[in-house]
């Protein structure tokens, strides 16, 4: 069983793509983890990230780990583990190299297919999932929210990491990431028709799951 959620940047696709997949006892796979990681493994290699040769080159010999424990995913490159690294701002700043490049997005799809393979259950979230990625997905969400309010849920996060951003800076990080998310060519942002939409701005984390388990429940009768 497939569940796919997708939205644009600071909608709490993880955070709910978590919970569902621990209601669900399936496996989350945060796609986004994917782009990041290529992205951060060309940065640290020094490889001019708008060459698509030279990212599809460092991609084949560089091993990238997606391990799922402990109800989160684990990244690691080359066996070093990234999974706090990829989150970085200069990370997030630069992702859009990769995700608007249609031969390396190729690869992360089917990366995220044969993820996606090895379980019986999974939940997983990014732009595309069912669109591109899983368009016979069983469930099909798509999350939105204001972008005040998904720059205001970011700052928090931030700030409770540590991390002390502007609001207006991270307003303008989000309005920009949605543009770019949007208007490019392959797999951008979209609701799949048969997907349900949900809007969050006025729902916490709990509510919109107990929104989507009404809908699969209602469709198990
Ligand atoms: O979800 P997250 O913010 O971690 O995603 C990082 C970036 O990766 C997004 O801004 C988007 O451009 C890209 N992405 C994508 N397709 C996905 C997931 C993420 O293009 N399925």
């Amino acid at each position: 069983m497939i569940v796919t959620i997708d939205g644009p940047a600071g909608v709490g696709k993880s955070t709910v793509a978590k919970m569902l997949a621990a209601r669900l006892d399936a496996v989350f796979l945060d796609t986004g983890a994917t782009y990041r990681a290529v992205t951060l493994a060309a940065m640290n290699a020094g490889v001019d990230l708008t060459d698509i040769q030279a990212v599809l080159s460092l991609m084949t010999r560089t091993k990238f780990e997606f391990v799922h424990a402990d109800n989160a995913l684990k990244v690691t490159i080359d066996g070093v583990d990234a999974t706090a690294d990829i989150r970085r701002v200069d990370v997030t700043e630069n992702v859009k190299h990769i995700a608007s490049q249609g031969a390396l997005r190729a690869e992360l799809v089917k990366l995220q297919q044969a993820f996606a393979e090895q379980f019986e259950k999974i939940v997983t979230e990014g732009r595309d999932q069912g669109t591109v990625v899983f368009p016979n997905a069983k469930f099909k969400f798509f999350l939105t929210a204001d972008a005040e309010e998904r720059a205001r849920r970011r700052h928090e996060e931030l700030k409770a990491g540590g991390t002390e951003i502007a609001f207006d800076v991270l307003v303008e990080q989000i309005v920009q990431r949605d543009a770019s998310d949007e208007n490019r060519k392959v797999g951008p942002l979209k609701r799949a028709d048969d997907a349900v939409a949900i809007d969050t701005t006025h729902l916490d984390a709990e509510g919109v799951v107990e929104e989507m388990i009404k809908v699969i429940e209602a469709a198990h009768g």
